[in-house]
């Protein structure tokens, strides 16, 4: 099975904060298959360590008030592409992250608070008609 998965759910330190989501289930569902590791957001274009950002209105801001919307858009964009060219199987991704939660996400407060829904990358994923569920 091809298994497309959030890089930092394998290990890789490209959360915001310059750290990582490593998952033991996750690696353990994952061996011997083909994997494919992504990180929307270093695809799209950003730097790690990452000042925190949130879909607020619509837009992928960060808590300081930049908007990374298009960087965010890029990188979804990117697994989109991706994922056209490689056919995943299933894709898993770290839950309640603006690029990769796939059921809930932060609400744009920027107070730890959740909301139902997406993120841009997920929601792109989903939409494209792939198997996409949370770690
Ligand atoms: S964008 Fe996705 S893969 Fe990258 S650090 Fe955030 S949750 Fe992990």
């Amino acid at each position: 099975m091809k298994i497309m998965v959030s890089a930092c759910l394998l290990g890789e330190n490209c959360k915001y904060n310059g750290g990582n989501n490593r998952n033991e289930s996750v690696l353990r569902f994952v061996a011997g298959h083909e994997v494919i590791s992504v990180c929307p957001e270093v695809m799209g274009g950003l730097p790690t360590p990452r000042v925190p950002a949130e879909i607020v209105a619509g837009r992928v801001t960060t808590r300081d008030g930049r908007d990374v919307n298009r960087e965010f858009r890029s990188g979804a964009q990117q697994c989109l592409e991706l994922a056209r060219r490689e056919q995943p199987d299933l894709i898993i991704l770290q839950p309640r992250s603006p690029s990769c939660g796939v059921k809930q996400r932060y609400d744009g407060s920027f107070t730890g608070t959740l909301t139902e829904g997406p993120g841009v990358t997920a929601e792109l994923l989903l939409r494209n008609g792939f198997r996409v569920i949370e770690a």
